[in-house]
């Protein structure tokens, strides 16, 4: 390819409206255009790195026995209303209706898609294992769709879904898309970490995501140094923390004039944080109200709670009329007191505390000496892990204090057991010929969001420091001045060498300035650029600049090629 007919606008300036250095060198480098929110046009340069992790992302799945197909975009909402998420999907769904009224949604996901695809068809245990993917443009009408690339509302995913005869097999079939993940990643030059997660609404079995490691990242993940523990906030599981054990006190009812905070509370009694009970009150979609008590110092993790509480799927804070309904008070709340039937939900970390603070149900009052384990109806609340985890939690597995770091989702697998195939009815006939569900798993690649987050991982001041494997071009080489018919002549036998011997190789025949032609190269990130100069022609050199570290080699005409090809493999 030569610049002269590359489609490559480049910007002066980075542009305002970006805020993530990912999604600003995106549009400087002129790899994508906005169409509308979350919605984007991907020029020749950002085709290209796509292009080449999606080859990456094919190659390993076909490894390990994929097959590609191509599902529709455009879904029947019979299947989702078959399996029951038409109606939980809520606004993300981008819903349609054609001209006869009859209802659609571009597919966000396509679990509904592929198991009524192979329901009638795929009947007997021979048929399997079978994995079948696609990639894709998928539709979310995210609420903040932002950071360009990295939460679009249309994006680019691959999705492999999984289909076993038993849950050995689903296993082997997951353990199967682990490994090739790891090595999609590794071979997109990322620096990442799988960390269990939680399996949110599409339910199921296990899951991991694999999170690039970035500060910028939206996911929190808790990691352990000491062993290879790690999760995504939300997962992290936590142990029960033991308070120190105390004599009972019996309870007592004291004025707390207008301290409906934990702090306030805490500072008018005069207690340590640690001897407080927090509440936070919910409401799920149903209007039910949900009552969660943590310590003082934690926070509450609301996915622990909805996979506490059976049949809530949403969490929003709950209104006052709801608190006051059930015998609470909002600021004020205890479950000491409510009414039969409300839904607790107690941190197992507030069963060991004693003699604590926690609200009385009444304003302006609160309980002081309350023992969860002699105060609180046991019978009737959920008793579980239900905090956020914080850096310096004992690590599950090992005990030694956990850190936290941020990153970003590039991929997920879940294994779903057989959720879908129950819901969609789909089975087949075992080897003693009976009717069984299908085992299934899903994994999804965000295609686009990969992209970003490698250049949110390698960047500098003057631009994206693509690794070489997704780069849009693995070299470029640039006459210091294209009018110069010695220059371009000899540049293009170079680039008509490496072009020969598999390099994807870019010629800069531009005539425009060298500075110019360095700052773009620099911005858009080829790996490695060369550069033809009037000396290194004299001499029969090839200056070669690595775009990583700046470092800059003077090759022998005779063995640039074979050094620049040893160089790529280490970019
Ligand atoms: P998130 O938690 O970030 O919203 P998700 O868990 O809903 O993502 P999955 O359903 O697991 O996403 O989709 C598989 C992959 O698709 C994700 O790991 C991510 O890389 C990508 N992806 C999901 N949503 C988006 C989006 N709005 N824009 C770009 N990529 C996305
Ligand atoms: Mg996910």
């Amino acid at each position: 390819m030569r610049a002269t007919q590359l489609y490559a606008p480049t910007l002066r300036e980075y542009p305002a409206e970006a805020e993530l250095v990912s999604h600003k060198l995106m549009l400087k480098a002129g790899l994508i255009r906005k169409a509308a929110g979350g919605v984007y046009s991907y020029l020749p340069l950002g085709w290209r790195t796509i292009r080449k992790i999606e080859q990456i992302i094919r190659e390993e799945m076909d490894a390990k026995g994929g097959q590609e197909i191509m599902m529709p975009i455009i879904q029947p909402a019979e299947y989702w209303k078959e399996s029951g998420r038409w109606a939980v999907y809520g606004d993300e769904m981008m819903r349609m209706k054609d001209r006869h009224g009859r209802e659609f949604c571009l597919g966000p996901t396509h679990e509904e898609m592929i198991t009524t695809l192979i329901r009638s068809e795929v009947r007997s245990y021979k048929q399997l294992p079978l994995m079948l993917y696609q990639i894709q443009n998928k539709y979310r009408d995210e609420i903040r769709p932002r950071f360009g690339l990295m939460r679009s509302r249309e994006f680019i995913m691959k999705d492999l879904y999984s289909f076993d005869a038993d849950i050995d097999g689903m296993n082997i079939s997951y353990q199967k898309m682990y490994d090739a993940y790891d090595r999609i990643f590794t071979r997109c030059g990322l620096k990442f970490r799988p960390v269990e997660a939680d399996n949110g609404a599409i339910g199921g079995g296990h899951s991991h995501e694999f999170t690039v490691l970035a500060p910028s990242g939206e996911s929190s993940i808790a990691y352990c140094e000491s062993c290879d523990y790690a999760a995504s906030d939300e997962k992290a599981e936590l142990k029960v923390i033991h308070s120190q054990e105390e004599e009972l006190k019996s309870l007592e009812k004291v004025l707390t004039p207008n301290c409906h905070t934990i702090e306030m509370v805490k500072d008018y009694l005069n207690v340590p944080i640690e001897k407080t009970i927090k509440a936070v009150a919910f409401q799920d979609d149903d209007g039910r109200l949900i009552l969660a008590f943590v310590r003082g110092d934690h926070e509450v993790n609301e996915i622990k709670i909805l996979n506490a509480v059976e049949g809530a799927l949403h969490l929003h804070m709950a209104e006052e009329s709801a608190i006051t309904e059930a015998g609470g008070c909002a600021g004020f709340m205890s479950p000491i007191g409510l009414k039969d039937g409300t839904i607790v939900v107690v941190d197992s970390t507030v069963m060991e505390m004693y003699n604590a603070v926690a609200g009385a149900n009444e304003v302006d009052k609160h309980y002081i000496n309350v023992t969860p384990k002699r105060d609180f109806n046991s019978e009737k609340i959920i008793i579980t892990d239900i905090r956020m985890v914080k850096e310096g939690d004992p690590c599950p597995h090992c005990g030694q204090p956990l850190k936290m770091t941020r990153g970003i989702e590039v991929g997920q697998v879940f294994t779903l057991g057989n959720k879908y195939s129950k819901s969609l009815n789909a089975t087949f006939l075992d080897e003693n010929g009976k009717e069984k569900f299908f085992e299934m798993g899903c994994y999804g690649i965000g295609v686009g969001r990969t992209m970003a987050a490698a250049i949110e991982q390698h960047n500098d001041e003057f631009g994206i420091i693509w690794p070489r494997a997704i780069a849009p071009f693995e070299v470029v080489v640039v006459p210091v001045n294209a009018k110069n018919e010695d220059q371009l002549e000899y540049s293009e036998k170079i680039y008509e060498e490496l072009k020969a011997a598999g390099v994807d190789t870019l010629l800069d025949d531009r005539r425009d300035r060298a500075g110019v032609k360095f700052n773009d190269c620099d911005l858009i990130g080829y790996p490695i650029r060369i550069t033809v100069s009037p000396k290194g022609i004299a001499e029969d050199t090839v200056e070669v600049k690595i775009r990583k570290n700046g470092e800059v080699h003077i090759f022998n005409r005779n063995e640039y090629k074979d050094k620049v090809i040893e160089l790529l493999k280490n970019l």
